[in-house]
């Protein structure tokens, strides 16, 4: 079913991206963690959803 309200889908985007990826395990983490949650690992980078 595809998102046709651009309401919606502005806020699905900001969930899916909104996030930042360990770069040593690829574990998802929330954007406001300071290391992974799998590994502990400070090694994280944010991933946006760019425009
Ligand atoms: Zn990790």
């Amino acid at each position: 079913m595809p998102i046709t309200d651009p309401e919606k889908l502005r806020i699905v985007l900001e969930h899916v991206f909104n996030v930042k990826i360990c770069r040593k395990c690829g574990a998802r983490n929330p954007p406001s963690a300071e290391k992974c949650r799998r590994c502990r690992s400070k090694n994280l980078r944010l991933k946006r959803y760019k425009k």
